[in-house]
C-alpha cells in the first residue's frame, strides 16, 4: 500500500459500526442482577455456562455479527387478535438450544445473501442486519406470537408456531428485521404504503379471494383464515404488509440468485398496487437492486 492510500484510509469518514452497548447486553444476559463483567463475551460466558455448545454458538455469533442473544423479561402482552399472552424468559440452552442454532444460521445466511445480492456492484443497501439484541422468551399455553421487534431488538418465542424449522426461523427473522429497518426509516411503510393498503382493505375486507392478488405471501392466520398481511386487530396492518413484502423480495431475489428465474409470477407483475409498493421498497431499502426481470 502506498503512503497516499494509507493516509486516505486513515482519514476515511468514521461511520461507527452499529454495536450493542455493554449495559444493554447486561439487561439481556444478566437481568435483575448486577454483573461484574467488563465486556460482552464475559456476560455470554456467564449466562451460558451450563451449556458449552450453546455458549460457543452465542460467542461466535457475537464475535462475527455483533448480535447478542439473551432473554426478554417476563410480561403479560396484549396480542391483539391473539388475546393476552404471558411470556417468560427462556435462554436457548439445553432442549431449546436448536433455536439458537437456527438463529445463528439465519443471521449468517442473511448476511451471505446481502453479499451475493450486491456482488459485482458498487451499491449498498440502506439496511442493517448486524448488532441486534435478541430476546428469547417462551409463551405460556399459547404458540403466538412467534416474534416481535422494536429498536434493534427481536423478541423470539421458542414456543412460536412459525419457529419449528430452519426455513421458518430465517423467514420470520427476515420479517422482523424489516420491522426494525422500517422503524429506523421513520416509519417508511405508513408514510409510503398506507393509502394503497387502506384502499385494498376497504375493497376486500378479509375476503381471501379478493385479497389473494395483493398478498405478498401465502401465510394465513390459522384462527381466521385471513392473509397475515391483511389480518385486522394486528397492530398497524400496513407494517405487517410491508414486512411480508420484504420477505417476498427476499424470496424472489434468492430464487433469482439460485436459478436465474422465478417459478411463479413476480409480485410486481400483479396489480398496479403491487408494482408501486415493490418499486418503493426496492428504492428505499435495497439501493434499487432488483434481479427480477421487468414485467412483460
Ligand atoms: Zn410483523
Amino acid at each position: 500500500m502506498t503512503a497516499g492510500l494509507l493516509a486516505l484510509a486513515l482519514v476515511a469518514p468514521a461511520v461507527a459500526a452499529p454495536s450493542v452497548e455493554l449495559d444493554a447486553a447486561a439487561v439481556l444476559l444478566s437481568p435483575g442482577s448486577r454483573s461484574s463483567c467488563a465486556d460482552v463475551p464475559c456476560l455470554l460466558e456467564t449466562a451460558y455456562r451450563a451449556d458449552p455448545k450453546a455458549k460457543a454458538i452465542a460467542l461466535a455469533l457475537y464475535r462475527d455479527t455483533g448480535t447478542v442473544a439473551g432473554v426478554g423479561p417476563e410480561e403479560l402482552m396484549d396480542g391483539g387478535y391473539r388475546g393476552m399472552i404471558r411470556l417468560v424468559p427462556q435462554l436457548p440452552v439445553g432442549a431449546h438450544r436448536k433455536h439458537l442454532v437456527w438463529t445463528d444460521q439465519a443471521i449468517r445466511s442473511i448476511d451471505a445473501w446481502f453479499t451475493a445480492l450486491y456482488d459485482g456492484t458498487t451499491l449498498s443497501p440502506a439496511y442493517r442486519w448486524t448488532a441486534l439484541k435478541l430476546r428469547f422468551v417462551r409463551s405460556v399455553k399459547k404458540r403466538t406470537p412467534s416474534a416481535y421487534a422494536f429498536q434493534w431488538t427481536i423478541e423470539y418465542n421458542v414456543a412460536g408456531s412459525l419457529l419449528t424449522s430452519a426455513d421458518g426461523v430465517r423467514e420470520t427473522l427476515f420479517h422482523e428485521l424489516f420491522h426494525l429497518n422500517d422503524e429506523a426509516h421513520q416509519d417508511w411503510s405508513a408514510k409510503t404504503l398506507q393509502t394503497d393498503y387502506d384502499a385494498i382493505v376497504a375493497r376486500c375486507g378479509t375476503k381471501s379471494a379478493c385479497l389473494a392478488p395483493y398478498a405478498p405471501n401465502t401465510t394465513k392466520v390459522r384462527a381466521t383464515g385471513t392473509y397475515y398481511a391483511f389480518q385486522p386487530n394486528n397492530g398497524s396492518g400496513v407494517h405487517e404488509y410491508a414486512a411480508e413484502l420484504a420477505v417476498r423480495y427476499y424470496r424472489e431475489q434468492s430464487e433469482m440468485l439460485r436459478s436465474g428465474k422465478l417459478a411463479r409470477p413476480a409480485f410486481k407483475c400483479g396489480p398496479a398496487e403491487n408494482a408501486r409498493a415493490w418499486q418503493a421498497l426496492v428504492d428505499e431499502f435495497f439501493a434499487g437492486r432488483d434481479l427480477v426481470p421487468p414485467c412483460r
